[in-house]
């Protein structure tokens, strides 16, 4: 299922000072975890809460819109802006280049707003040292034939890349134990309510 969020970046975040810093949530999942339903659903309770919108070198999917679900780049600009330092972290996964824009993170942590990133767990090492503070989030499918199966339904991938990301998804979730939280998304709406009550707790 794609994404469909909005970028509500405050306008001129310097403008006061914020109470707080702002709190910085990072989502890792294997692709068909059901990551990208939870993430709209938690974006929807929390309307201030700010999806960070990664770079790719990946084609877009059908359906997918440049500046929603991810600014889609050239190779070229990608690996200019490694060079540039224009990433806070970045990664290649499944051979394309998705990278964090460390300008919107700075400027949106600084101003007290709080954000979600959704990215992998190289991702997530890169993003753990530059900002220890970061609230790690896993979210597991409850067995590699659920995934499988939901794959499959998604339609968008053909069987090589489907068998791809199932290696990767492996690989992922062998590493679940380097993130504070592990969510099982077995009932959508359980895992949906853990995910809020664990922003929740950290909001308060
Ligand atoms: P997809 O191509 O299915 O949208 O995403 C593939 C993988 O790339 C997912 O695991 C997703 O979390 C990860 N991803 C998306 N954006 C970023 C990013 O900016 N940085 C990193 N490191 N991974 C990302």
């Amino acid at each position: 299922m794609s994404k469909q969020y909005s970028q509500k970046v405050r306008t001129n975040p310097t403008s006061s000072v914020p109470d707080r810093p702002g709190l910085l949530f990072i989502l890792s999942a294997p692709s068909g975890a059901g990551k990208s339903t939870i993430c709209r659903a938690v974006l929807d309770h929390f309307p201030d809460m700010l999806y960070s919108i990664s770079y790719t070198t990946r084609p877009p999917r059908k359906g997918e819109q440049d500046g929603v679900h991810y600014y889609f780049i050239a190779e070229d600009d990608f690996t200019n802006g490694i060079e540039r330092g224009r990433w806070a972290e970045w990664a290649k996964v499944h051979d394309n280049y998705y990278g964090t824009s460390a300008d919107l993170l700075d400027r949106v942590l600084n101003g007290g707003q709080d954000i979600i990133l959704d990215i992998d767990v190289q991702g997530m090492r890169q993003i753990l040292n530059r900002y220890p503070a970061g609230i790690t989030i896993f979210i597991m499918p409850p067995s590699l034939q659920t995934l499988r199966s939901r794959l499959e339904a998604r339609g968008t991938d053909s069987p090589e890349v489907i068998a791809l990301r199932l290696k990767n998804a492996q690989a992922e979730m062998a590493q679940k134990e380097l993130y504070r939280h592990v969510i099982i998304n077995d009932q959508l709406a359980d895992a949906i309510a853990e995910l809020i009550g664990i922003i929740e707790k950290c909001c308060s």
